[in-house]
């Protein structure tokens, strides 16, 4: 695409930018119309941006970069290829299944410009998982980064709608597309079909309006960093999720979005130092990862500006290590796919607030309500439970998911008098922070008393000689269920035995709690976030108690 330079009218005022050629004249025509603008809809919001830093770098990534104005001039041809030259209408599903890549941010902003749904999808799941999802949503279309257009060849007989394979002919052909003339859009729109990572069960597609994204992109702005074109994003997580909806905030900002094709912590360390205000998204086990490369800890760190972590339990011996090692830097979030990463969070001051009588209660904590968003822990019906109390959080907000994709069975269940019921089990204190206790699903009951994972797991990971556990509740003909403890030893770490772990539990928690039996095992087995599968656990635990039997 050959670069011109043109200017261009944003309502009243008017800009020089550089653009591919002929788009400029086409946004004459038809960008002086603020009327028809949808000022909601995300992607004239990056239009706004490339329109002040056209030159400024939006993606940088190991397979190409992009400035403000290509990224735009892109996201136009895009959107208008898909609807002239693909045939796609309003509200059609577009998947978006990649390998990190620089392709990732002008398909997903081309969809929304051209008024319809992205799909994306994560890059490691398998053929027919991909495909499952594609039918689900009745997707028209699909942009694959060409590792998994290849790989839909492993799977011949499963639905594929179109494909087009970045690397192609195709592809190019998307670059060359008409820019998209300017579309009607409401706030509710469907932008983002969310499927959740399927821990249990099939996925299932939360739909994201362009108002949640929206409502996640100024909370990210009101409690964790303003942005500015100065700073800069550095995807390590796949874009399909938490790394991605946090790339659009620093897309709709102008920063630089810089994208990695998976977590190599030498790449991320050395990131710190080479660009500038960096913020970076990790799931807790890919922060592990990172504390555990001897590199860290002396490695320069002048660039760095957050780590959000969220998305499972970061123990608190964990966070202690990465703030002596990486400084204070931190940020939690809590939230999930139907309220995307957006319920509750722990401040980056609250980490440093460490003469706080409360201090380690709340690191081991999810923080308190992010800006604008309400929650409660609530009983089986609804009410409200007094601090101190467990129950399930429910939460409300403009963040929530408009529901699941045609399931209006999983809807009911899910969303109830505008309250989204979360599945996850938790307690407030008194100074309102919130301290999650588990997925229901995973709750322990022992002899009638509910045992909750995660408080073993903190107490287990104080031992230097334990890289990671997890505790699951094994059926046990007197107490209902039993716990177990699945430990991966530290590697280079003197043997653990099961009497010395029992001893620190007695030490530290009540006796009914301390697991009854102990698993060494070389890994925990993780789904392609980096969270913990317990369902898998039990079944593994469960068939190898059949077979000792
Ligand atoms: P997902 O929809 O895949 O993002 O998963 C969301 C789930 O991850 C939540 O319902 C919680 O169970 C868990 N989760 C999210 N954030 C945290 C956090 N900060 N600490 C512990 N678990 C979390």
């Amino acid at each position: 695409m050959r670069a011109g330079h043109g200017r261009m009218r944003w309502g009243a005022s008017t800009i020089t930018a550089s653009l591919a050629g002929g788009i400029s004249q086409w946004q004459d025509q038809h960008l002086s119309q603020p009327s028809i603008v949808a000022p909601m809809n995300l992607s004239y919001i990056l239009h706004a941006i490339a329109c002040a830093v056209p030159d400024r770098p939006a993606i940088t990534a190991y397979n190409g970069s992009l400035t403000y104005a290509q990224l735009d001039a892109q996201v136009f041809a895009i959107a208008g290829a898909l609807l002239e030259r693909h045939n796609l209408t309003q509200g059609d599903r577009v998947g978006i299944a990649m390998t990190n890549c620089a392709e990732f941010f002008p398909c997903l902003f081309a969809a929304w410009r051209a008024g319809l749904t992205a799909v994306p999808i994560n890059a490691k799941l398998h053929p027919r998982e991909i495909s499952w999802i594609l039918e689900n949503c009745s997707a028209s279309l699909c942009i694959m980064s060409p590792d998994i257009a290849a790989s839909v060849s492993e799977a011949p007989d499963a639905f594929w709608p179109e494909i087009i394979s970045t690397d192609g002919a195709e592809y190019q052909g998307l670059l060359k597309g008409e820019p998209a003339a300017n579309r009607p859009g409401e706030p509710g729109d469907p932008a983002w079909l969310f499927y959740t990572s399927g821990t249990t069960g099939r996925p299932k597609g939360a739909v994201l309006s362009h108002r949640s994204l929206l409502f996640a992109t100024h909370a990210y702005y009101a409690d964790i960093d303003a942005i500015g074109p100065e700073d800069t994003m550095v995807h390590a997580a796949p874009l399909s999720h938490g790394a991605g909806l946090y790339g659009v905030g620093h897309v709709l900002k102008g920063a630089n979005n810089v994208i990695y094709k998976g977590f190599e912590t030498g790449q991320i360390l050395e990131s710190f130092s080479s660009y500038r205000n960096v913020s970076i998204f990790a799931a807790p086990t890919m922060v592990t990862r990172l504390l555990n490369d001897p590199r860290c800890g002396n490695c320069d760190t002048s660039g760095l500006r957050t780590i959000a972590y969220g998305g499972a339990p970061m123990y608190v011996s964990d966070l202690k290590d990465g703030i002596a090692k990486l400084g204070q830097h931190f940020y939690q979030l809590y939230g999930q796919g139907e309220s995307p990463m957006t319920i509750s969070g722990l401040d980056k001051f609250l980490h440093a607030d460490t003469n706080n009588p409360r201090y380690e209660e709340r690191l081991g904590s999810v923080g308190l309500p992010r800006t604008g968003v309400a929650f409660r822990v609530v009983d089986a019906h609804g009410a409200e439970l007094p601090p101190g109390e467990i129950g399930e959080i429910v939460t409300k907000s403009d963040c929530i998911m408009s529901g699941y994709w045609e399931n209006p069975e999983a809807n009911a269940a899910a969303i109830r008098d505008g309250w989204l019921w979360t599945g996850d089990m938790g307690a407030v204190d008194e100074d309102g922070f919130l301290t999650l206790k588990d997925r229901s699903k995973d709750m322990i009951i022992s002899g009638g008393t509910n045992i909750y994972p995660r408080e073993i797991e903190e107490v287990l990971l104080t031992h230097s000689g334990i890289l990671e556990c997890a505790v699951i509740g094994a059926p046990h003909a007197d107490w209902g269920e039993e716990v177990v403890a699945f430990v991966v030893q530290q590697e280079g770490a003197a043997a653990l035995d099961a009497p010395e772990l029992d001893q620190l539990c007695l030490d530290n928690i009540a006796r009914f709690k301390r697991p009854k039996r102990y698993e060494f095992v070389d890994s925990l087995p993780k789904n392609n976030y980096g969270k913990i599968l317990k369902t898998e656990l039990r079944e593994r635990d469960a068939g190898n108690q059949a077979a000792g039997a």
